[in-house]
């Protein structure tokens, strides 16, 4: 579960070019589930997730995921509850192309600190498999297709076996068919985990 209370967040506040992104926001997101996000572009889509994910702080209001409130923590611990709790998927894919499509997600591994070489390989082929993705492991990241790009960036994102899954218009640079496929894998992750959609 994700609840936002009375979420204010400003941009330069107190400035003559302040801006309201977020204005008294209250929301709850269940356990699991496809919840997406509307709005006019500079609306404040991409603020709102991101401070529900935790990579930015809001002015004012709670955010809480699961029992734990993540707002007015140290950051230490923020980033503790995030990395246990939040996958993120972008429209730019942010991947790293010097690497292949196995060691982009096994890196996530890797920095939760998980060392057994089965159990990174284990975890890391079935999330490759669930996003079809698995026949190009050791193909270079620069080397892959959009919609192939994507598909790695969400089997990075479900690697770590989060609660959620925040999306911020994660099929804003793909065609029809590709966006539909992409759709359909968060589709098929929201029956187990929330995914957030912008
Ligand atoms: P959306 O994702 O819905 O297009 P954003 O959340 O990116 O909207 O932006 C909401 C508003 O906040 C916009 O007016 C945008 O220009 C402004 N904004 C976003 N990020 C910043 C920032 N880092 N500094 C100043 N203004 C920002
Ligand atoms: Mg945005």
């Amino acid at each position: 579960m994700v609840k936002l209370e009375k979420v204010e967040k400003y941009f330069n506040r107190y400035k003559s070019n302040q801006i309201h992104a977020i204005n008294s926001t209250t929301l709850k997101f269940e356990n699991t589930g496809l919840v997406a996000i509307l709005g006019n572009s500079g609306s404040g889509k991409t603020t709102l997730l991101n401070v529900i994910g935790g990579l930015d702080k809001p002015d004012k209001g709670k955010i809480y995921i699961g029992d734990k409130k993540i707002t007015n923590i140290r950051n230490s611990k923020l980033d503790k509850i995030r990395n246990l709790n939040v996958g993120y998927v972008f429209q730019n894919y942010y991947l790293l192309n010097h690497l292949t499509v196995f060691e982009n997600v096994s890196l996530v591994l890797r920095m939760l600190g998980v060392k057994k070489k089965e159990e990174i390989n284990e975890r890391v082929n079935n999330v490759l498999k669930m996003v079809g993705m698995y026949p190009y492991k050791n193909r270079l990241s620069s080397m892959l297709s959009g919609g192939q790009k994507q598909r790695v960036a969400i089997a990075r994102a479900i690697v770590k076996n989060p609660n959620i899954i925040i999306a911020d218009e994660p099929t804003g640079n793909l065609d029809s068919k590709n966006s539909i496929e992409i759709m359909e894998i968060l589709k098929t992750i929201s029956k187990k985990k929330l995914v957030i959609l912008v």
